[in-house]
This record gives structure tokens, C-alpha cells and sequence, in this order.
């Protein structure tokens, strides 16, 4: 996959030109060609986008906006290619301004103008490259790096580093880069959050060929960034961190890897990064009698692609984010499918989810790449505080079972509509159309496949509780029997076992997850008392629900990370230990903010909550907020030694 390219010259007809642009937007594509051509009046009122409406089929935009945005549009780049395709100057402050805003849809405020210049990377001006070097701040010290987990986190923090004259050494368990991506191969493996912002700011692409890529598409995005940031080198493949020692006297961490060969291998490093996410311990549920089923079956993490499903009674259980994807390719194939649901998600629909990016918009992609950037802008804009609050709680809301404010009452009513129109028969809709709050729990994106799959005549829901498993399938608990060849279990993850199973231990010994005691906590996510130089990403509460792309949040933390090796090299410091009020206040401000949303006062489950009850992975506030907070670490916040 090509990344950051260079624009194509633009040679084609007018034709040509004006039918590109039939699937484009008005805010990504007049800013990009306003950026191109240097011609501003583009950037009209009367198609400004309006928040309001980002909820709306085509961001709101009316047939006779689109096609004046589009034959505008058009008309500045025939000018520009019969003129000489003599791209304008890079944007000043003001006309940058001026592009966010019409992009946004309001006025932008200046404090979060770097942000957003950094997310943007015009030119593939990649901003948030670290702007010191260890060879220049501390010539004569050899600050080393462990970083466990070669996934998306893991990748950022190594490149980040590396840039910075830092050396690395990453421990990946699998054989190759992408985590996440690399470990769910199951059928419909999809990302919900558009690309051209589930991307880095620093390796943007043209080269999506569906706005919603597959899981091979993602990993193969990675594993480009990996060879073109150079890092590959640095990561011993199928190597698993078993412990992670601090040692107070040398002040550094001892780390113990194991191979697939189970060659045991010490490591020493000045800081530690655990980059191994949240969702990447499979979790198998606690049903009676689950091992003593003869047929083949398996976890969605971990797909057996050697079981074959065609004609096969196959029985699924678990209706999340991951079942929803794999369900309809299961079910063209099961002779019968059955279907194990505890709680219906709520589907969001997305007419696009599953549509290749049309060619039209390809041309304009390798013309203009720049809407690859201003898309992703106008994405940021929509999603940073646009969909908080639709799940905030309005305290005086009553009552709060169905929904959590008149705006989360207006979701519900909206997406039950939505049932309506994909769930046309009655029965089978009183069954997957939740009862609880829109957001209290994972939305999953839909464009019908789902719920046309439950509908199919060939597939059962069945809603009854499991009462067990045995030999030849599931019993429920109405006492009906129902025997299967083959049992998928898509049940999730441990994601409130935050670094497990690996054995963590600081100051004087601790035990990482005696101190957590189950319910992991950290400063921003990222650091921990007694646990100097001990770094998170994708840690507790870091999770993004409703408004963002969780590799914005690892951007964050990659930059507050290095910035914390910075300020030990500059102060002349050993290690930097979080301060345990610090850490405190942090935590109240997490947990007043997660009660204030969906997710934190509804009772359903949802892996958002650990077994307190507490919301240990979710971040509540805007994306602005958590990028102010991880700017620079602060030294008054840690003890620094
Ligand atoms: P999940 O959301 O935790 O869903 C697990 C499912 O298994 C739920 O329906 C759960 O029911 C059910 N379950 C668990 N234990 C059970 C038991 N003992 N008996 C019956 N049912 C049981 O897991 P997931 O679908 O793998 O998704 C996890 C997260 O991964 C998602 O929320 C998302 O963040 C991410 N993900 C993203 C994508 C994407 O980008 N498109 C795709 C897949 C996953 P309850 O709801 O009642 O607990």
C-alpha cells in the first residue's frame, strides 16, 4: 500500500473530471480543491456543512447542493489542469482557519488549531514527529526501549522513538505486524470507523479500496507502515513477554521474553511500553459442561479455518460487534444456523459500510490527495464532540432505562426506525430490538446484512438463557436440546485484564495486578504508581466509544511517551514515578465523567465495565480533551529520580 503519495497529473477530459467527482462531498472536497487551486471562493455559505445534520445521508447535503459543490468543484480543477496544474502555496494560518472551519462547520477554536493542523498532515507534513533527538539532548546516554506488542500502538510508539534516535526492541507474540488485525481472521472481519481516519496522521493512504477496510486490507496497512518506517527490524516475532521486573537499584526493567521454540531470552531497558490492547485476550464463556462438546468449535479470535461450515448445523454464541460480521457468511453456508443471544446490540446503520470506494472517487483520491486529508478532517470534525452528546445523561431525564436525554431519546427513536425497515417481521423484531440506552453499550454498524441474516429461513435466534453445554450441542433453559456439528463462540475479550497474563512488578516487588486488585486504573491511561518508567497504551479508560478512532488516542499517547523519555534525557533523570494523588484526582475525573454518559449509569452488559461494575475502559470526554492532557508530561506530576 502506497503511503503519504505524491498527486497524479491531472490530464484526463472534462468528462472525465466532472463524473469523478459524482460520489464526493461538499466539505472534504471543496477544502482540498480550494487547497489545491488556491481558489478560496469555493468555500461558499451556502454550502457550509451544518452539524446538525452529520447524522443525515450525505452529511445532510441536499441533491442541489451536491451537484453545485460537484460542478463547482469541477470547474476549478479543469482551470487548474489548463493553466498548468500549478498546485497554489501551502495554506497560511488564516486561509488554514477558514478551510477547518467550512470543513467543521463552525468557527474553530485557535487552541486546537495544532491538533488539527497535526491531524490534517497537509503535504504529509508529518507534525508529530518528535522535534528533539537523543544524540542532541543526552549524546552520552543509551536510553533503551522495550515495547511489548507489534500491533497498531505498538508500531506508532516504535516509529515515534526511532525517530528520535531512541533505541527499540519490540516483543511481538505473533508471527507478524498488526495485532488486532493480524489475529481476527474471522469471515467479515471489517473496521467501523471510516479509514482515512482509522489511519495515522503519518502514513495516510489513497489506497483504501472500501471507506470500511477488511481485516486483510488492515493488516497489510500496517505491515506497509512497518517496512516504510524501517522498524521491522526491531521486532522479534512469536516471542511473548512472560515477566517485566523494575529493579529499584539500577533503575531499569528486566524483561523476560519466551519464543515459539521456548527460548527464554533477559532483556534490560531504561522504559517499558506495554502496547498489547485491550481486546486481546479471547474470553470463553462460563457455561456448565463447555469442554465436554464433541464437534469442532472455536473462539472468532482464534477461527479454524480448517473446520469446514458448508452444510454443517452450526450453532453461534454471542451477538456483538464480531458475530454481526461473521453471521451472515456463516449462515449462507450452515445447513442451519442457531444463534445464542443474551443482549441485542444496537445497530447504527451505514449505507456504505460494506461498498467499495467508487472509481470515480479513486481518480479524485490519486489527483487530490489531499481529500484523503480533508475527509479525514471533516470525519474529526463530525465525530469529536458531534456524538457525545447523544449519549450524555441528562440528570433530569426520566426514566433512564430506555434513554438517557431527549438527544439519546431522539437516537433511540431513529434507530428503531431503522428496525422497522430491516426487521419487517414482528416476532423476530421484539427480539433484537434492545431495551436499554443507544451507546450504553458497543453500537454495531449495519447495512442490513445482519439482521437480513437473523431473518433468514434457515437461521434460529433463539433468546433463551444457555443452562449448558454438552456432547452434542446446547441445552437452554426452557429444556430444549439443540445439537450442532459446529459451535463458534464470538464472547468477546478480557479487556479488564489489562496486561495480563504477563507478571509486572515495581517498586519494592509489587505485583501490578495485586495493586489493580481487578480494577486497573492509571494516570491518562499510561502510568501507574510504583511503576516508574512503566508506560500504557490503549490503557485503562483510553477506549474511545462513540466520537473517535482509537489510533488518534494511540498518536496521543506515542507523543506524550516520548515526551516523557525527552524529559528524563533533558533533566538528567533515571525514572519518572507517577504520583499516587495525582493518579487519584485523574481517576475521579474519569469516573464522574463515565457517570455522566450511557455506558456509566446503564445497567446492561457490556465488556465497558470490569467485574466492580466500574467503567475501566472507557475515555468520556472529547478527543480535544485527551489530546490537551497529553501534550507535555508534567513534572509536578511525577517524582522524578
Ligand atoms: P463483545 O462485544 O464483548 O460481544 C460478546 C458477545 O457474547 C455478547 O453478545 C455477549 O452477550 C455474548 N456472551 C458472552 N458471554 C456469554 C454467555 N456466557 N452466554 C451468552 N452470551 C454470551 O465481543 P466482540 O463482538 O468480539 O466485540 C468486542 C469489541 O471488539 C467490540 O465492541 C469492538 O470494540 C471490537 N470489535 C470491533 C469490530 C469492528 O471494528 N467492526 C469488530 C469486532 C470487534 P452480552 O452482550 O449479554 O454480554
Amino acid at each position: 500500500m502506497r503511503l503519504n503519495p505524491a498527486a497524479e497529473t491531472i490530464a484526463e477530459s472534462d468528462d472525465v473530471i466532472r463524473a469523478s467527482l459524482g460520489g464526493a462531498l461538499p466539505p472534504p472536497l471543496l477544502c482540498s480543491v480550494a487547497q489545491l487551486t488556491g481558489d478560496l471562493s469555493l468555500l461558499r455559505d451556502d454550502l457550509r456543512f451544518d452539524p446538525a445534520k452529520m447524522l443525515e445521508p450525505d452529511g445532510g447535503y441536499t441533491p442541489d447542493q451536491l451537484a453545485l459543490a460537484r460542478d463547482i468543484a469541477a470547474d476549478a480543477l479543469i482551470q487548474f489542469r489548463n493553466s498548468g496544474a500549478v498546485a497554489a502555496p501551502d495554506p497560511d494560518r488564516a486561509t488554514l482557519l477558514r478551510l477547518i472551519a467550512f470543513a467543521s462547520g463552525g468557527e474553530v477554536d485557535a487552541e486546537f488549531l495544532p491538533l488539527l493542523e497535526e491531524e490534517l498532515a497537509l503535504n504529509g507534513n508529518d507534525l508529530r514527529a518528535p522535534d528533539w533527538n537523543a544524540r542532541d539532548i543526552a549524546p552520552d546516554r543509551n536510553f533503551n526501549v522495550g515495547i511489548i506488542g507489534a500491533g497498531m500502538s505498538g508500531i506508532a510508539m516504535a516509529h515515534r522513538l526511532n525517530q528520535a534516535g531512541i533505541a527499540v526492541e519490540l516483543f511481538e507474540k505473533n508471527s507478524d505486524v498488526g495485532g488486532t488485525w493480524v489475529e481476527n481472521v474471522y469471515p467479515g472481519c471489517r473496521v467501523d470507523i471510516p479509514n482515512h481516519f482509522y489511519s495515522y496522521s503519518f502514513a495516510q493512504t489513497v489506497d483504501w479500496p472500501q471507506f470500511y477496510s477488511t481485516q486483510p486490507v488492515l493488516q497489510d496497512y500496517f505491515a506497509s507502515v512497518v517496512e516504510e518506517t524501517g522498524i521491522r527490524k526491531y521486532i522479534r516475532f512469536e516471542t511473548e513477554v512472560v515477566d517485566a521486573i523494575w529493579s529499584d537499584g539500577d533503575q531499569r526493567w528486566t524483561v523476560h521474553s519466551r519464543d515459539a521454540a521456548g527460548n527464554e531470552t533477559t532483556s534490560v531497558f531504561n522504559a517499558l511500553v506495554s502496547a498489547v490492547g485491550q481486546l486481546n485476550r479471547p474470553k470463553m464463556p462460563d457455561i456448565a459442561g463447555i469442554e465436554e462438546f464433541a464437534g469442532a468449535s472455536f473462539h472468532s479470535a482464534n477461527w479454524d479455518h480448517s473446520v469446514e461450515l458448508a452444510g454443517k448445523r452450526i450453532g453461534v454464541i454471542g451477538t456483538g460487534a464480531s458475530a454481526a460480521q461473521f453471521i451472515p457468511i456463516v449462515a449462507e453456508q450452515a445447513s442451519h444456523l442457531t444463534v445464542f443471544q443474551r443482549t441485542p446490540p444496537w445497530l447504527l446503520p451505514v449505507f456504505d459500510y460494506q461498498d467499495d470506494v467508487p472509481e470515480g472517487t479513486r481518480w479524485l483520491l490519486r489527483h487530490v490527495p489531499a481529500y484523503m486529508r480533508w475527509n479525514r478532517m471533516w470525519i474529526m470534525a463530525r465525530t469529536n464532540n458531534g456524538l457525545l452528546p447523544l449519549a450524555t445523561v441528562d440528570p433530569q431525564w426520566q426514566p433512564q432505562d430506555k434513554s438517557v436525554s431527549a438527544l439519546n431519546e431522539f437516537l433511540r427513536e431513529m434507530l428503531t426506525g431503522y428496525y422497522s425497515l430491516v426487521v419487517p417481521d414482528d416476532a423476530l423484531r421484539a427480539k433484537v430490538l434492545p431495551k436499554y440506552p443507544p451507546i450504553a453499550k458497543r453500537v454495531v454498524l449495519d447495512n442490513g446484512s445482519f439482521p437480513m441474516a437473523l431473518g433468514r429461513e434457515d437461521v434460529t435466534l433463539t433468546i433463551e438463557a444457555i443452562d449448558n453445554i454438552n456432547a452434542n450441542g446446547v441445552r437452554t433453559s426452557d429444556g430444549v436440546q439443540h445439537d450442532f456439528d459446529v459451535l463458534i463462540y464470538g464472547t468477546g475479550f478480557e479487556a479488564s485484564k489489562f496486561l495480563t497474563p504477563m507478571n509486572v512488578r515495581g517498586v519494592n516487588g509489587v505485583d501490578l495486578h495485586e495493586q489493580w486488585g481487578g480494577d486497573a486504573r492509571a494516570y491518562l491511561g499510561i502510568t501507574v504508581p510504583g511503576f516508574p518508567n512503566l508506560f500504557m497504551m490503549y490503557g485503562p479508560n483510553t477506549n474511545i466509544v462513540i466520537n473517535g478512532s482509537i489510533i488518534y488516542f494511540s498518536e496521543c499517547e506515542a507523543h506524550y511517551i516520548h515526551e516523557s523519555v525527552r524529559m528524563l534525557l533533558d533533566s538528567g533523570k533515571q525514572s519518572m514515578n507517577c504520583k499516587v494523588d495525582v493518579h487519584d484526582q485523574y481517576n475521579e475525573y474519569i469516573d464522574t465523567g463515565n457517570r455522566a454518559m450511557a455506558w456509566g449509569v446503564s445497567d446492561v452488559n457490556s465488556w465497558y465495565k470490569n467485574e466492580f461494575g466500574r467503567v475501566a475502559q472507557n475515555w468520556p470526554y472529547t478527543l480535544h480533551d485527551y489530546w490537551k492532557q497529553t501534550r507535555t508530561p508534567n513534572e509536578q506530576d511525577y517524582l522524578l529520580s
